[in-house]
C-alpha cells in the first residue's frame, strides 16, 4: 500500500473522456493488480531508516580520522520490503523484450539468450578489475581478442578497435581514424558526405568531429544515388558515411562503384554497421570497399540495450586505416599470452589517433557476444541473417496489401520492413496507430524515420520471433491500420489502457523534469 507523503502526491486518475474504457476510478488510481507508483523520495523519508544500527557511543575513538559526516544526505529511508515494492512495480511499468515482442526498427531488439548472462556472471569474468595485472586475467584479455578476432573475419577487415561503446563512439572511433590519416599525409579535408536515408547518428558524428555535412539524395527506389555522390566527389571530400542495409530496409547494391569512387579522389568510406544483421555470415563489408565500420554488438550480437544494459560499438578497419586505430589494443604474444597495449612504444609501429575511453570498453558485452558467437557458430550466424530477412519479408507481404509500402516494388528488403502513413482517414496519423499498438500490448515500431517516406513506419521482428508470435502481431496491426484507413476517430486518445495516457510529445522531449524537487524543501 503507498504510504501517504509530504508531497500530497495523487496518482492520475485514468478516466477516459468518453468513460468507455475504464470503470469507476479507485481511491488509490491501482487499476486492479496494475500498481501506481509515486517516485522514491516521495514515499520514504530521511528520518526513518530500513535498519537497525547500534547507537553510537560518543565517546568511543573516532575510526574515519575526522572525515565523518556532518551533515544528513537527505536519501530516504525505506524498509526492505518497501524497497522491493518500489523497484519492482517500477519495473512493471517498463516494457522488454522479456515481455513482448519489441518491433523498433533499426534497433535489432533481439532476444538476449540466457546463456550469455550465464557466462558473463562467470566470477572470473564478473569480479575482475581493468586495473588488475595483466597476468591475473589473461582469459578476459583472451575473451576481447578472440572477439576482435571473430569481427575481423565476419567482416573480412584486417584492423578492429575494441573500446567504443556504443554505435554512435564507434562512428566517432572510425572517422577519428579517417582524419588522423589524412592529417598523416598533410591532406586536410573538410567535407563528409550523408545520404538523406541515414541514422541521425551520422551527420551528428561528423559534425561533431568538425567535419561540414553535406547531403546526397536518395532515389525514388530508396537507396543512395550513386550519379549525385559521383558528382560531387573532389579532393575536398575526407568520407562518405553510408549504412548498409540501409535504413529503409535496402541493400546498397552500388556499394563497391560507390567505394571505388571514393577511394579515387583519396577520401574513406565509413560504413554504419549497425544494420549488420541482415548479412552477417553473407556479405563481407571489407569486399564492398569499406574502409571502417561499427558493429553493434547490442543489435548483431544480441547484447542486451536500452533500459537492459549498456551498448558496445567495436569498430573494423582496412589496410588504410588500421594503424590509425585508438588504443589500448590486446595482442597475442608469441608465448600465446595477452598483452594490453596502451601506449605506443618502438615495438608497436602505429599512428594511433589517441583513446576512446579510460579502459579497454565494455567487457560485459564482450563475454556474451563472444558466447553468442561461439553458440551459434559461423553457420549459425549466417542462418541468424537469413532468418531476420524472411521474417520482415513475411512482415511486408502480410500488410502490404492494405498499408502504403513504397520500397515493395524495389525487391525482398531487407531484415526490417518500412510502411507509410497514405490514405489514412480522419486525419490520422502514424502517430495514432503507434499509439492504438500500445493498446494492443504492443512497444509501437520505430516511426517518423527514416525521414525519406511520408508518416515512416519501421518494423523488425528480428530472427528471435517465432512465426506465431509474429503472425500475431501482424494480426494486431492489420486491425489498427483499417481502423486509421477508416478514419477511427477513437485513435486520437489512444492509449486507453497505458499506465499513462497521451503524453504531450513536444513538451516530453523539450521540457522534461529529470530531477524531482522537494516540494516544501525544510528549512
Ligand atoms: C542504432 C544505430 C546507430 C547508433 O547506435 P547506438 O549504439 O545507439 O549509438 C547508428 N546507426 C544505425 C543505423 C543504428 O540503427
Amino acid at each position: 500500500m503507498n504510504a501517504p507523503n509530504k508531497s500530497g502526491w495523487k496518482p492520475e486518475m485514468q478516466v477516459s473522456e468518453d468513460g468507455l474504457h475504464n470503470g469507476p476510478s479507485t481511491t488509490t488510481g491501482n487499476r486492479a493488480l496494475m500498481l501506481e507508483e509515486p517516485l522514491i523520495f516521495e514515499i520514504g523519508h530521511p528520518e526513518t531508516t530500513g535498519v537497525d544500527l547500534p547507537e553510537i557511543d560518543p565517546d568511543a575513538p573516532n575510526r574515519l580520522g575526522g572525515f565523518d559526516r556532518s551533515d544528513p544526505i537527505g536519501l530516504v529511508g525505506l524498509t526492505e520490503p518497501e524497497t522491493v515494492r518500489h523497484y519492482t512495480r517500477l519495473s512493471r511499468q517498463n516494457y522488454g523484450i522479456d515481455l513482448g515482442f519489441f518491433p523498433l526498427g533499426s534497433c535489432t531488439m533481439k532476444h538476449n539468450p540466457r546463456l550469455n548472462e550465464k557466462v558473463a556472471r562467470l566470477p572470473g569474468f564478473a569480479d575482475i578489475h581493468p586495473l588488475a595485472p595483466q597476468q591475473s586475467v589473461q582469459g578476459a584479455l583472451q575473451v576481447i581478442h578472440e572477439l576482435g578476432d571473430w569481427l575481423m573475419k565476419l567482416t573480412g577487415m584486417p584492423g578492429v578497435a575494441m573500446s567504443p561503446k556504443a554505435g554512435a563512439h564507434g562512428e566517432l572511433c572510425g572517422i577519428l581514424a579517417i582524419r588522423a590519416a589524412h592529417t598523416a599525409r598533410g591532406d586536410a579535408r573538410q567535407v563528409v558526405l550523408v545520404p538523406e536515408s541515414a541514422h541521425g547518428t551520422n551527420p551528428a558524428t561528423a559534425a561533431f568531429a568538425g567535419y561540414k555535412v553535406e547531403d546526397i539524395p536518395a532515389t525514388p527506389e530508396g537507396r543512395v544515388d550513386l550519379e549525385a555522390i559521383k558528382a560531387r566527389l573532389a579532393p575536398d571530400v575526407a568520407a562518405v558515411m553510408i549504412t548498409n542495409p540501409n535504413t529503409c530496409g535496402l541493400f546498397e547494391k552500388d556499394f563497391r562503384e560507390i567505394a571505388d569512387a571514393v577511394h579515387a579522389v583519396g577520401g574513406y568510406v565509413y560504413c554504419d554497421g549497425a544494420n549488420f544483421n541482415a548479412i552477417v555470415g553473407r556479405v563481407r563489408p571489407g569486399d564492398l570497399g569499406v574502409d571502417a565500420m561499427h558493429i553493434n554488438l547490442h543489435k548483431t550480437f544480441s547484447t542486451p540495450h536500452g533500459g537492459g544494459g549498456p551498448g558496445s560499438g567495436p569498430v573494423v578497419f582496412s589496410e588504410a586505416l588500421k594503424d590509425f586505430a585508438p588504443l589500448p589494443v590486446v595482442r597475442k604474444t608469441a608465448d600465446d599470452s595477452y598483452e594490453l597495449v596502451e601506449e605506443e612504444g618502438r615495438k608497436h609501429r602505429g599512428q594511433s589517433f589517441g583513446r576512446m575511453t579510460a579502459f579497454h570498453g565494455q567487457m560485459g558485452m564482450f563475454t556474451r557476444a563472444l558466447t553468442y558467437m561461439l553458440s551459434h557458430g559461423a553457420d549459425g550466424l549466417k542462418q541468424v541473417a537469413e532468418d531476420a530477412v524472411l521474417n520482415a519479408n513475411y512482415v511486408l507481404r502480410s500488410l502490404e496489401d492494405i498499408l502504403h509500402a513504397p520500397f515493395a516494388d524495389s525487391g525482398p528488403c531487407m531484415h526490417e520492413a518500412l510502411f507509410g502513413d497514405k490514405d489514412f482517414g480522419g486525419g490520422l496519423s502514424t502517430l495514432d496507430l503507434a499509439k492504438a499498438l500500445i493498446d494492443e500490448g504492443y512497444h509501437p515500431m520505430t516511426v517518423y524515420f527514416p525521414l525519406v517516406v511520408h508518416g515512416a513506419m519501421l518494423v523488425e521482428p528480428t530472427e528471435t520471433e517465432s512465426k506465431a508470435s509474429i503472425d500475431q502481431f501482424i494480426t494486431a496491426f492489420r486491425s489498427v491500420t483499417e481502423r486509421a484507413l477508416a478514419g477511427d476517430e477513437s485513435m486520437k486518445q489512444a492509449p486507453y489502457y497505458a499506465p499513462r495516457r497521451r503524453l504531450d510529445e513536444t513538451q516530453a522531449a523539450r521540457k522534461p523534469k529529470l530531477a524531482w524537487q522537494d516540494p516544501e524543501p525544510s528549512a
